[in-house]
């Protein structure tokens, strides 16, 4: 059975008077047997889980470097991530694979960094619109799976958030039917790459969801939950997302 896990990327949004908006999702009582995981920016980690502490709410991060220290100017290794409270990590996003030139080989080595450091990572991939359009998505991703997934997972070290890259941010949702399809093949890889453990990595949805949309994805075969960006800015928003799973 997989814990169901609504996560929320606050992307680089985010103040300490922002920190207010954890507390009103705790007051929204979630269900506790659902997994809630709020990735604030980096310079909120350590106050977010300080307030987490002792709750079920879990604090997690955008990025990690995939080296464990060394002369990387700004970067934040994932044991300097867990050292800060964080349990998670968000690893390959579509906006660092375009802003910051991350390969699927980069996504990998992080990933990796990431579980060997005792943290859960949630590795993103998604195909372009150019690539749907043609009808290479699911080319596309088999070749991020191979590309990016580390040589060891588990159900809890490593979860997967399939991402259309043209419904981030856009309003623009995937049907059912493409998360339904794209959910299946991600379930058959991650089976034929891990064997049983394939079964228990939890896949998410991500693009555009929303209170309004939530639950029809959320019925969906092998959605486990979602990757939510704009929406979990604020907990009236969130909240509700985190009820429909
Ligand atoms: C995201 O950035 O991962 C995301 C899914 O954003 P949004 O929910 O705003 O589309």
């Amino acid at each position: 059975m997989r814990r169901k896990l609504a996560a929320g990327n606050w992307k680089m949004n985010g103040l300490g008077a922002n920190l207010a908006e954890l507390s009103a999702l705790l007051a929204a009582q979630p269900d506790p047997a659902c997994e809630m995981l709020i990735c604030p920016p980096a310079t909120l980690i350590h106050r977010a889980a300080a307030q987490a502490q002792g709750s079920t709410l879990r604090i997690g991060a955008q990025d990690c470097h995939a080296a464990t220290s060394g002369a990387h100017t700004g970067d934040l290794s994932a044991e300097m991530l867990r050292d800060a409270g964080a349990t998670h990590v968000i690893t390959g996003h579509s906006e660092r694979r375009a802003d910051h030139g991350e390969s699927d080989a980069i996504v990998r080595a992080k990933t990796e960094a990431a579980i060997a450091a005792g943290l859960t990572a949630i590795l993103c991939l998604g195909e372009s619109l150019g690539d749907r359009q043609a009808g290479r998505t699911l080319d596309v991703i088999r070749a991020q799976l191979a590309g990016s997934l580390p040589d060891q997972a588990g159900g809890a070290t490593l979860v997967v958030a399939y991402e259309p890259i043209w419904a981030i941010g856009t309003g623009q949702v995937a049907t059912l039917d493409q998360i339904g399809e794209v959910h299946a093949f991600l379930r058959a890889e991650l089976v034929a790459r891990y064997g049983e453990t394939g079964n228990a990595i939890r896949l998410l949805y991500g693009g555009s969801v929303k209170h309004a949309n939530a639950a029809e994805i959320f019925a969906v075969k092998d959605v486990d939950g979602a990757l939510v960006g704009g929406a979990s800015l604020t907990a009236a928003d969130f909240a509700p997302i985190v009820a429909a799973l």
